[in-house]
């Protein structure tokens, strides 16, 4: 069998899916995408493909060597994305030429189904909590939301209080019969991430998230140092050689890669393996689409070490694009009581609805974050 095509849709609200064509009429799905720069990871595909065009689809291993290394400069948001699309589009074809489900592949089920947890939008806590009392009736007790807004290197008590006050609001509001983790989004820099991790404590939250960003990543160890709450990052980390080296310094009880960011399931098996050694759980990052949920669930099945997928379906960022929108099995994707159960299905289990797929791609929306600024008009991260 040979591949013989690489074609990309970039779709709403934000995604991009990759076709893989064989010579043999077998076709598998991936999911290459950096939010906000779907264009250049779109090229890095195309580029990547001249590599893969003619060759055996079956030798994922090698080809992921060849697409990783034979190029010279490796690793980083845009390259390991669009390795990590076509990765998966070689594990879609893998499983269905052998007619199994890809966790099959990866030596079977070590769970029955998976915790899911559900994002909570808004940035005031009526809004938050009107959202946990529909999702709770949807079946959902474990949550995610922002920690805070915009936050100065060295910021006031009030902006500290603000923050402190709203999950005290959520806390009082359901007591012990919720579970939330909450996103610091890269916003907050080590000096007031100390700050806030102490003021957070009484709620106990399940995770503080990139409590600082990733290129901050020797602080995680200080941090965690000084709080009892797990500490949750790896959205923007890429490859296993990034993942090392919080796993040597510690300090992280949580490890979130990306299945469309870090180089794919090739890859993310390999982390979560590490991460199993180190006592680390795993909670696969994916605000994305059907094919990075697939890929992210298909790895949690085989994973002991996963403890919670992290899915899409209504979260505040889809607009005009909802998960199961391309999806022509979407029994396959129920939640019930918050988890999810094995996809069924040869291959990542995605059987996409490619004529809306085609349609949603013609004049795309490029989507991109806001830009936020402080008040005296230097850049903040959003
Ligand atoms: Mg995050």
């Amino acid at each position: 069998m040979k591949i013989t095509k690489l074609t990309t849709y970039r779709i709403p609200p934000r995604w991009m899916l990759l076709k893989i064509e064989t010579d043999e009429g077998v076709t598998g799905w991936g999911e290459p995408v950096i939010e906000g720069r779907a264009r250049t990871v779109e090229a890095a595909v195309h580029e990547l493909g001249e590599y893969l065009v003619g060759q055996d689809p079956a030798r994922i291993n090698d080809l992921w060597q060849l697409m990783y290394r034979a190029g010279f400069y490796r690793g980083g948001a845009i390259l390991m994305s669009a390795i990590a699309g076509i990765d998966q589009a070689l594990w879609d074809i893998k499983g269905k030429v052998l007619g199994v489900p890809v966790y099959e592949l990866l030596g079977g089920l070590v769970r029955d189904r998976m915790k899911t947890y559900s994002w909570v939008g808004g940035d005031r806590p009526a809004d938050v909590i009107a959202g946990m009392r529909v999702l709770r009736e949807a079946g959902f007790d474990t949550f995610k939301m922002n920690g805070t807004e915009e936050l100065g290197l060295i910021d006031s008590a009030r902006k500290i209080d603000q923050a402190v006050a709203r999950v005290a609001e959520i806390r009082s509001a359901f007591g012990d019969s919720v579970e939330f983790g909450l996103d610091f989004h890269g916003r907050v820099a080590a000096p007031m991430a100390k700050v806030l991790l102490r003021e957070l404590e009484p709620y106990r939250p399940l995770f503080v998230e990139e409590p600082v960003l990733a290129e901050q990543a020797g602080q995680y160890r200080r941090l965690a140092d000084g709080t009892p709450i797990p500490l949750a990052a790896g959205e923007r980390m890429y490859s296993r050689f990034e993942f090392k080296r919080v796993f040597e310094e510690g300090g992280l009880a949580i490890v979130q890669p990306d299945l469309s960011h870090a180089g794919g399931i090739t890859e993310c098996v390999k982390i979560a393996a590490m991460a199993d050694a180190y006592d680390v759980a795993l909670a696969p990052h994916c605000p994305l689409g059907p094919v990075a949920l697939a890929s992210c669930l298909h790895l949690d099945f085989v994973a002991h070490n996963a403890v919670l997928q992290e899915q899409s379906m209504g979260i505040h960022y889809n607009q005009g694009g909802e998960l199961l929108d391309y999806v022509r099995n979407k029994e396959d994707f129920r939640i019930t009581g918050g988890y999810i159960a094995p996809l069924p299905k040869p291959g990542l289990g995605v059987e996409i609805d490619e004529e809306r797929v085609i349609e949603a791609s013609r004049n795309a929306p490029d989507w991109r974050n806001p830009v936020w600024r402080h008040a005296d008009g230097s850049i903040a991260e959003w």
